[in-house]
């Protein structure tokens, strides 16, 4: 397969209804948007993912979905393949977690949480995001419907890759509770040779390190279609939802154990 001059995935995570693909694909616009108008990778992925995170449908940001004292703490994570990455850990109080998440990658630190995530956010501006205004619409939380979902971008821009990931976490979980989404490797991955986002049941993705596994199967030449036919294996669809998408430089997956809405955006050279 040639060489792209762009590929660019969105997910609107593991449960995420078909029926939300126009979330996905607009989200993916604007990514493509951004490579268009030549901003760095990482940019175009923490733009993407903060149009899914204002997007209530979806389990992020203003989606977010509350931990079993109705509180809303959120995880999100950053990572290109020039080996920059940032992460937010069961954060409360902002509306776009991935841009905090983004600023991390330009300090010391590379993982911050709590309360000292919050006050980082405060002190460079932020966006605040009271509780009131928090407004999940993704699930029938009344019906007792699973929610899991996290919001995610992978991207190539011609030369460079990079992946994004956003969550409001697993609803009902204890406050403090942190997924696989701001665990290098483990949520996410990105390298000279691609990019992987996962979602689905965080403990388990975590235990499987299934980001950097991923990312060594692309490294190692295989096609984005085989890691991701083989890596659903190592997720039982009863106990554990899970879904992934990958890019290398000529090629993408998506796909998952349950629904999914996601989307791809690409260009020939
Ligand atoms: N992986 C996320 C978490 O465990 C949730 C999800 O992607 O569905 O926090």
């Amino acid at each position: 397969m040639a060489e792209k001059k762009y590929i660019l995935l969105t997910h609107g995570g593991a449960g995420s209804k078909n029926e939300y693909q126009d979330g996905a694909r607009r989200a993916a616009d604007v990514g493509v948007e951004s490579i268009k108008s030549g901003a760095s990778v990482m940019d175009v992925v923490c733009r993407a993912v903060a149009v899914l995170e204002d997007d209530s449908r979806f389990n992020a940001g203003v989606g977010s979905h509350p931990r079993a004292d109705g509180s809303v703490e959120m995880d999100a994570a950053v990572m290109d393949s020039s080996g920059h990455f940032g992460a937010v850990a069961a954060i409360p109080g902002v509306k776009n977690p991935i841009h905090v998440a983004h600023a991390v990658t330009r300090t010391e630190y590379k993982v911050l949480a709590g309360q000292g995530a919050a006050q980082f956010a405060k002190k460079a501006g932020f966006q605040p995001l009271a509780a009131g205004q928090v407004t999940a619409r993704g699930v029938d939380f009344s019906t007792g419907e699973s929610s899991t979902d996290t919001v995610g971008c992978v991207a190539f821009d011609g030369k460079n890759f990079a992946a994004g990931l956003s969550t409001g976490g697993i609803r009902g979980a204890i406050p403090g509770r942190v997924g696989d989404v701001p665990l290098i490797g483990c949520g996410l991955y990105a390298g000279p040779a691609g990019a992987v986002a996962a979602t689905g049941n965080g403990e388990t993705i975590a235990m499987h390190l299934t980001a950097i596994r991923a990312y060594q199967m692309i490294e190692r030449g295989d096609a984005p279609e085989k890691v991701l036919e083989e890596v659903l294996h190592w997720f039982h669809p009863v106990d554990d939802a899970f879904g992934l998408i990958l890019v290398n430089r000529d090629g993408y997956a998506g796909g998952c154990n349950r629904t999914m809405a996601w989307s791809v955006v690409w260009e020939e050279k």
